[in-house]
């Protein structure tokens, strides 16, 4: 029995649909963990679920609502960090309720923020939806739940109340540091070595750069997500025991939130003091995102020292043009010198790119640019179609832009969690606009054209990488190559199953 469960739902409750999602299913959002480690902190009883691992391991619908029934949670915590999990979350609800109504039911994470209204007045099984952090605002809703207090007031959610909706602004957060880090331990069942990943959040509030299509952007984060008025950046001694909590239960870390906005100062700390623990050698994979120029050289040596392999860049295009409209604040000659960079700190560069972007024409620009990334040493990891969300400078003005929007409501956004991979890896219910230059079709076969360009230079890029290994074992030794090598094949060996 516990006080409180939080779930992170399948995409599709069917578990015979799990393989079949746009987008892997296993990974639960770190928000979700920090919320139900905070509520640890304060003397509850929590676990958390993840439903798709729960159907990775066998169990079936009947097994999870089994499970349900026999621990009667006072409250129940479900996650909507991405529109893919939305049909879950939301069926699975349902579920919660068909067994026992008097459960409480809330809603919480970046997709549930953006899309709280349309959610809690057309889903009547939600009892509330939190809005951005939610830590403080969680544990009084409990609280208040356990000791029989009024829930109408908790700041910084949607409540339903007697048939009726009350707004209630007023969002709490928390101090940065005072965020507990969180463990893996938390997570049932625990996750299988292929998906043991930390993710480290090492930051929270509005980035400080202006994409225009970026919900956390200094401009639209505000509007959309939180309270924070500005970066809030771990200081370097939590992030070391957030690190040091994770390396007991894997080996694995990530930091995919935007701490490379962060001053030059206070990442050359946070990697300074990681250096000095020496943890380097009990990782066995160390990831972090970047936007090309984000870390300059001495930031790049720090940071692989401090155990450091692999970076993501969020290139998108090579239309410097195009970079400039999307005010992503970089050239293309930025990105080569941040590849050499990067490779010359012993560091893999991966790189991401976007399809359907505002005044793209044609795909030549971006093409030499993957080109001359390779050249470098550096492996085109993703290829996407632009999504627009709601709020986004380009949601907001698509005239602007020369675009149009396709997706407007949550019901039209639902397609992310219902649509299922298919033989023809044909995907148009999941295209959210259309630009002067390429319609719904022209985006799908533009994100095929590069991945085909991609998989001409095959070889060539696992050429590169166990060439580039040398280096890269000269400054991380516990490397294994054929493991490397072994997952880069598979990557590029998928690299045309799925859209996203
Ligand atoms: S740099 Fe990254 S986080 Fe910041 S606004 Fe641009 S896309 Fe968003």
């Amino acid at each position: 029995m516990k006080d409180i469960i939080f779930i992170h739902p399948p995409p599709i409750i069917d578990p015979k649909d799990l393989q079949k999602s746009l987008m892997p299913p296993y990974l639960v959002g770190y928000g979700l963990l920090h919320i139900a480690s905070y509520l640890k902190s304060q003397g509850c009883d929590v676990d958390v679920w993840n439903i798709p691992m729960f159907y990775f391991n066998g169990f079936d619908l009947e097994d999870i609502k089994a499970l349900i029934k026999h621990n009667n949670p006072l409250l129940i915590g479900v996650e909507l960090n991405w529109l893919q999990f939305a049909s879950g979350a939301i069926e699975l609800t349902k579920i919660i309720k068909e067994i026992n109504p008097n459960i409480k039911v809330v809603l919480g994470g970046v997709h549930a923020t953006i899309f709280a209204e349309p959610i809690i007045k057309k889903y009547s099984e939600f009892d509330a939806i939190f809005l951005g952090e939610a830590e403080a605002s969680f544990n009084q809703y409990y609280q208040n739940l356990e000791n029989n207090r009024s829930l109408e007031n908790i700041p910084g959610c949607y409540i339903r109340k007697n048939g009726r909706i009350i707004k209630n602004e007023g969002r709490k957060t928390l101090e940065i540091d005072e965020i507990p880090p969180y463990s893996l331990t938390l997570l049932k069942p625990r996750l299988k070595e292929t998906f043991n990943v930390g993710s480290i959040n090492t930051c929270r509030g509005p980035c400080v750069f202006e994409c225009q299509y970026c919900i956390g952007s200094r401009k639209n984060y505000p509007i959309m997500l939180g309270s924070r008025k500005k970066l809030a950046i771990h200081s370097p001694k939590w992030i070391l025991k957030q690190i040091k909590l994770l390396l007991r239960d894997t080996r694995n870390l990530a930091i995919q939130d935007y701490i490379y906005c962060a001053p030059k100062k206070r990442i050359n700390e946070i990697f300074t003091l990681l250096k000095k623990e020496k943890l380097a050698d009990n990782i066995e994979y160390f990831n972090i995102a970047a936007k090309p120029g984000s870390f300059d050289k001495d930031s790049l040596n720090l940071m692989s020292d401090a155990g450091i392999d692999n970076i993501d860049y969020g290139i998108e295009t090579g239309s410097d043009s195009v970079l400039s409209k999307l005010r992503r604040g970089y050239t293309s000659q930025k990105v080569l010198d941040s590849i050499d960079a990067t490779v010359e700190a012993g560091i893999f560069p991966k790189t991401y790119w976007m399809v359907g972007l505002p005044d793209e024409k044609d795909l030549g620009e971006t093409k030499k640019l993957i080109k001359e990334t390779i050249d470098r040493f550096a492996y085109p990891r993703w290829i996407t179609p632009l999504i627009i969300l709601p709020n986004t400078e380009l949601f907001r003005t698509p005239e602007k832009f020369n675009i149009k929007i396709r997706m407007k409501t949550f019901e039209e956004f639902l397609s992310f969690s219902t649509s299922k991979i298919n033989r023809q890896r044909y995907y148009p219910q999941v295209i959210t606009h259309t630009t002067k230059d390429m319609n719904v079709d022209d985006i799908l076969n533009a994100a095929n054209e590069l991945k085909d360009y991609i998989l001409t230079f095959k070889e060539k890029i696992i050429e590169n990488l166990k060439t580039g290994m040398k280096k890269y074992f000269h400054f991380h030794e516990r490397l294994k190559e054929p493991l490397i090598i072994t997952r880069l094949v598979h990557a590029l060996d998928t690299l045309k199953n799925t859209l996203f």
